[in-house]
């Protein structure tokens, strides 16, 4: 592993701002154009170069301060498939997806990946919602080349310009990125004040976003051209991500609705009519008087949309959960229920229930 901070001549805990001079000084001295031709120094300039890329950004300076090497990567791909998987910080999401490399191995500034929260209501009616997050945009200070100054950019001696470097066995010829110009294919005497080198600046963004109704956990909006700025101007997409949030009363599944609905006690016993929630408003149910502890049942045609936009809707399945008295059942009532006979029968006196051990 390279000292990074023997080739920049600057001490272990010295300051980004040295940082920065010392590079100056460096680059400036082992500049191609003032050693033509001279394939030493053409060395020491991408070393310089190399140190600089990790020593000046903080946290690759600390990784490399642990011992790690090849830090020049980025870190990407692990659950990428799974947005939510990880803490849902919407910036720290895309912080983690800015950039991969194209077939050329330029840097490629990834789709940004948004997470919304949306009410199961708002889920089945549709909604708006506004989002502000942050993405990359070129930096308008060197209009994204890096350096204020054009003749302080020069193609990076070791890739040619091309950002890749190939290496062969004889059998398989193998494409990585440069390590030098960490694929930019440049190298630079002077960096931008603002970006350091990258081109790019971070920017908040705010756009409308048009849920349509029946869309289900998971499902991503892809939203054109709102995504980060890449190297020749165009840009990336912006997908956003559903996230139903619980509800208390429905959960959906497919295209039907589950329904927890809590129903005062004394319906089981005497029956009556009730008002159930449903996503398309309240719908009268009657209640068979002596209808048991269990009670489900299907509402058809009050679910959830078949697919996103449809006007054919599932079913919803109710669960009434039986709502015992807060307060408590009287005394007197118990005693009288329990003398009722039940289908002509009476039955003898179980005792186990209040008192406890034995059946
Ligand atoms: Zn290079
Ligand atoms: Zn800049």
């Amino acid at each position: 592993m390279l000292d990074y901070y023997k080739i920049l001549e600057v001490p272990k805990d010295t300051s980004q701002e040295d940082i920065k001079k010392a590079f100056r000084k460096q680059a400036l001295k082992y500049h191609p154009d003032r050693n033509q031709g001279n394939k030493e120094s053409e060395e020491k300039f991408k070393e310089v170069n190399e140190a600089y890329e990790t020593l000046s950004d903080e946290s690759k300076r600390r990784r490399y301060d642990l011992g790690e090497s090849n830090i020049g990567g980025f870190n990407f791909g692990e659950n990428f498939n799974n947005p939510f998987s990880f803490g849902f910080d919407p910036v720290d999401i895309m912080s983690r997806f800015t950039s991969h490399f194209n077939r050329e191995g330029r840097q490629q500034k990834e789709n940004i990946q948004y997470v919304v929260s949306i009410t199961i209501h708002e889920a089945f009616n549709g909604c708006e919602k506004e989002i502000e997050y942050e993405r990359f945009v070129k930096c308008k200070q060197c209009n994204g080349q890096g350096s204020e100054n054009l003749s302080d950019i020069k193609v990076c001696p070791e890739c040619k310009g091309h950002g890749t470097s190939t290496a062969s066995n004889g059998f398989f010829t193998i494409s990585s990125r440069c390590q030098y110009c960490n694929g930019s294919g440049k190298m630079f005497i002077t960096r931008c004040s603002l970006c350091g080198g990258s081109g790019f600046d971070k920017e908040k963004e705010k756009v409308k976003v048009k849920i349509p109704p029946g869309c289900q956990n998971n499902n991503g909006l892809k939203i054109r051209e709102k995504g980060n700025q890449q190297e020749d101007g165009s840009f990336s997409d912006l997908i956003v991500f559903i996230k139903i949030i619980e509800d208390s009363i429905f959960s959906i599944s497919g295209s039907n609705v589950l329904a927890n609905i809590k129903v005062p006690l004394h319906y089981a016993i005497i029956g009556g009519k009730i008002k159930i929630p449903t996503l398309h408003g309240e719908k009268e149910h009657e209640i068979k008087p002596y209808s048991g502890d269990k009670y489900v049942f299907e509402m058809n045609g009050l679910g959830y949309p078949s697919y996103i936009g449809a006007k054919q809707y599932g079913s919803q399945y109710v669960h009434i959960i039986w709502e015992f008295p807060s307060s408590g059942i009287p005394e007197e009532i118990i005693e009288s229920i329990k003398n009722i006979p039940v289908n002509n029968q009476t039955f003898p006196e179980y005792t186990s229930t209040s008192s406890g051990k034995d059946a």
